[in-house]
């Protein structure tokens, strides 16, 4: 089949993937095998391919919101099932925090296109207790991009505390902002957006935010929560400054660059809360795939043939786009 590898990891410009012929992979006897038809290009795929993260599996396939069909079964789904496969793939589901329900913070968890290959390729497989059936009537490009940006969009959500019909602030605006954006409003919150792109500004009015800015602007009034999705440390205080009392900042990203010293009477005082948001539960997918279906909300897609997977993620490094890169897989080529 054909695929991607990140043969060395660096800077895209110094071509870190390769698009290779690999064997099909044998999925182990708890695994799904997965014909690829869409995969969304997550932000972490770049920190994967410029190692921004530790290498886990050298020359792994990345990509990890992947829709396809079982083409081999396993314990819960047939062939011919739609399924989804998401960056949470293994946890040992006997540790603390498995046993009360925080399987997102087990020290022994395997992701998805870091630790095992993922979807920028022909076929792959999912464990099948971590594979994620999918609502229909959902196209396999647009539900692409909830595999990560939307569940992780919801759990920074649930993690930044909104008070019901409260004033949301989200600084960077992209796939997974975007999504989290339309649960937000659907469920009454008022939605500001914070970001330098004039086209994410366009697109988060036309979504339905109250107002859409410039990142490093004070928002038009104060805020109950705020999520950073931008990978910008230095974007922390001044997300802090734009909270009211008792406010709460959820830093959504799995890698950010360093945060500046903090001032603690205008940053950190009233109760001010800054909190992580590490992976998801596959409650986390399963409620937030609920609720997505329920609202209608959509990703807003740019799409690539897989062979132009390298091109997506310059694209998403420049900001070329808004919403969320797609590559497709198209079965007849
Ligand atoms: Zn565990
Ligand atoms: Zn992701």
């Amino acid at each position: 089949m054909r695929a991607w590898s990140v043969v060395r990891p660096g800077p895209l410009e110094e071509a870190p993937l390769r698009f290779v012929e690999k064997p099909v992979p044998g999925p182990a006897d708890d695994e799904l095998l997965v014909r690829v038809t869409a995969c969304g290009v997550c932000r972490t795929d770049l920190h994967v391919a410029e190692g921004d993260l530790p290498v886990h599996r050298p020359g792994v396939t990345p990509g990890h919101e992947v829709i396809g069909v079982v083409a081999r079964a396993a314990p819960g789904f047939a062939e011919g099932d739609r399924v989804g496969v998401a960056w949470l793939r293994r946890t040992d589901g006997t540790c603390a925090y498995c046993l009360r329900g925080a399987e997102n913070l087990c020290p022994a968890s395997r992701y998805t296109g870091w630790d095992a290959d993922g979807g920028y390729a022909e076929y792959t497989t999912v464990p099948a207790a971590f594979a994620h059936g999918l609502p229909p009537g959902l196209a396999d490009v647009a539900a692409a991009p909830l595999l990560c940006a939307g569940i992780i969009g919801y759990r920074a959500l649930r993690r930044a505390a909104l008070p019901p019909g409260g004033r949301l602030g989200l600084y960077g605006f992209g796939g997974s902002a975007h999504l989290c954006a339309q649960v937000a409003l659907a469920e009454g919150a008022t939605v500001h957006v914070l970001t330098r792109g004039a086209a994410a500004r366009r697109l988060a009015l036309a979504l339905g935010a109250a107002s859409a800015q410039d990142a490093y602007a004070m928002p038009p009034e104060p805020l109950d929560s705020a999520i950073l999705f931008a990978p910008a440390g230095e974007l922390v205080p001044v997300a802090l400054r734009a909270l009211a009392r008792g406010g709460t900042l959820a830093i959504a990203g799995i890698h950010l660059s360093d945060i500046p010293s903090l001032r603690y009477e205008s940053e950190l005082f009233h109760e001010k809360q800054v909190r992580s948001v590490t992976s998801n539960t596959r409650e986390d997918a399963r409620e937030f795939l609920a609720l997505a279906a329920r609202h209608g909300v959509r990703a807003t897609t740019h799409t690539y043939p897989l062979e132009r997977a390298d091109e997506a993620l310059r694209d998403l490094k420049a900001g070329r786009f808004e919403g969320a890169a797609v590559l497709v897989n198209d079965p007849e080529q």
